[in-house]
């Protein structure tokens, strides 16, 4: 069965061997991030509605678990975010019921929770990873470019409800831009915030790759040392790291063909896409693997991302 709405499963670092599930079409979403690897949103919103058809996805699900395949998590991400479609709520629900010895995580950006609706239908999760990358209006409307609809503080608030309402694991990831939003003032409102959120762990994040915008610039390891030592939180941990953090084990086949084309010619994300028949998400998720082993480069051209092999 050739799968539309499923990628992976994926080498990730946070979650191991992880299956996606992509509810929304390439690029829906609530936010247009600077750094957003998917590029550019093209529709901007807050409409929950059923973008992708349930059914369909459903259906992919039992195909793909039917042999019970080995996962670490089953996991809502991809080209957009997830909690617009309105359909998530019986997704999760449906693998609880039919599947459930996986763990299902949430990549957010949080944008939703103030709607009780969607806090309900997140409830069956194990593990929602919400993000939150300024709170001074500003900050937050440069990094982010959020429908007009969307503030910041209603943001924390909607994940202070979540929080008294989930009784999964919350981690807060938070994406540190160089020169936005790194000032003592931003980290300290982001300090407070985490304190009235209370989630179980904080994540640090910056650029390992390029993203919608050519002048975001990873941030170095000093910054995020003392972000991470003034943040007011027992569990705050760098994950935005490439040279540091492990390299997953990546499952035969595919690495050899990206590298065996690589070595031939140059290929843009789409063209090794196009030639390993993946999702460009999911081959960029190998290619990083390869960037961080050194056996292949990354450049940002006219075409988009360009991948050359390091001989
Ligand atoms: S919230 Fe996620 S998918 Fe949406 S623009 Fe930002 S990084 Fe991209």
């Amino acid at each position: 069965m050739m799968y539309r709405y499923l990628f992976g499963p994926v080498p990730s670092r946070r979650l191991g061997v992880s299956l996606g599930i992509d509810l929304v079409p390439l690029k829906v979403c609530s936010f247009n991030c600077i750094f957003c690897e998917c590029g550019r949103t093209t529709d901007l919103t807050v409409e929950r509605r059923e973008y992708v058809p349930t059914a369909a996805v459903i259906r992919e699900l039992d195909d793909y678990l039917r042999g019970g395949p080995h996962l670490d998590y089953i996991t809502f991400s991809g080209s957009g975010e997830p909690t617009l479609h309105a359909g998530i709520g019986a997704v999760i629900s449906h693998i609880r019921a039919a599947h459930p010895s996986y763990r299902i995580a949430l990549l957010t950006n949080g944008s939703l929770f103030s709607d009780p609706a969607v806090r309900k239908d997140v409830r069956g999760l194990d593990l929602i990873i919400p993000s939150l990358n300024a709170v001074s209006p500003g900050l937050f409307a440069r990094i982010n470019r959020p429908h007009a609809s969307v503030t910041p503080e209603g943001i924390i608030d909607g994940l202070v409800a979540l929080r008294g309402e989930f009784c999964g694991e919350l981690w807060l990831e938070i994406f540190i831009i160089p020169g936005i939003n790194d000032t003592p003032e931003e980290i300290a409102l982001l300090s407070a915030a985490v304190g009235r959120i209370r989630p179980d762990r904080v994540q640090l994040n910056t650029l390992d790759r390029p993203g919608a915008v050519g002048w975001v610039q990873p941030a170095s390891q000093a910054v995020l040392d003392w972000i991470a030592a003034a943040i007011d939180h027992p569990a705050v941990e760098v994950v935005g790291r490439p040279s540091e953090a492990p390299v997953p084990v990546l499952p035969e086949g595919i690495p050899d063909l990206i590298l065996g084309t690589l070595r031939r010619r140059p290929c843009t994300l789409d063209d090794l896409a196009r030639i390993c028949g993946l999702r460009a998400s999911e081959v960029r998720k190998y290619c990083s693997v390869l960037v961080a082993e050194g056996k292949i480069s990354e450049k940002t051209g006219d075409r988009g991302i360009f991948y050359t092999f390091n001989p």
